[in-house]
């Protein structure tokens, strides 16, 4: 996939506003604070954006049952790297080695949601990009779903 200069910030406010009303209607509270100024990655606009709709909306799924039902995405930055940091207060996940499968998915209904697909193709557009993606237990419970991206520099 061609990789460009991208504003990981704004590609992050899309995400949270294309699922803000899904967020309100299941009582999910979502933190993000936006930085005041632009962090360039490579990356592509959309499809970074999907990424993390993707993550976000596997978040709200997980946390149907959970009675504390909270989201935290954060960014660090790690030398020419950027680190998304996306945790939920959910179950956690049940089986790590499997989430970026193809087809691999605990959910019943049949649909978008639940084909199992989400995690497989956003592993494959971050890895377009150079990046990375990983999905872990927090120690403290819920999942937490790092994507890791290279920051964008003029060339000299
Ligand atoms: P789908 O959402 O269609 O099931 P995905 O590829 O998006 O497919 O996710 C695959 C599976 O990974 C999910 O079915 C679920 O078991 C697990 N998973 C993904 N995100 C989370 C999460 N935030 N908490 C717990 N499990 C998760
Ligand atoms: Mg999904």
């Amino acid at each position: 996939e061609a990789s460009d200069k991208v504003d990981l910030v704004k590609v992050l406010t899309q995400a949270v506003e294309l699922t803000e009303t899904r967020l309100k209607e299941a009582g999910v509270r979502l933190d993000w604070t936006a930085p005041a100024a632009p962090i360039h990655v490579w990356g592509g606009e959309v499809r970074l954006a999907q990424v993390f709709v993707n993550l976000i909306n596997n978040a709200v799924d997980a946390m149907v049952g959970s009675p504390q039902k909270r989201i935290s995405i954060t960014l660090a930055e790690d030398g020419p790297r950027l680190i998304v940091r996306l945790q939920d207060s959910g179950p956690g996940i049940a089986d790590p080695e499997k989430i970026f499968e193809p087809f691999y998915t605990t959910k019943e209904i049949a649909g978008e949601e639940g084909m199992g697909l989400g995690l497989s193709i956003s592993y494959g557009l971050v890895q377009s990009f150079g990046g990375n993606i990983r999905g872990a237990n927090a120690a403290r419970g819920g999942a937490v779903f790092t994507v890791e991206l290279d920051r964008w520099q003029e060339e000299r």
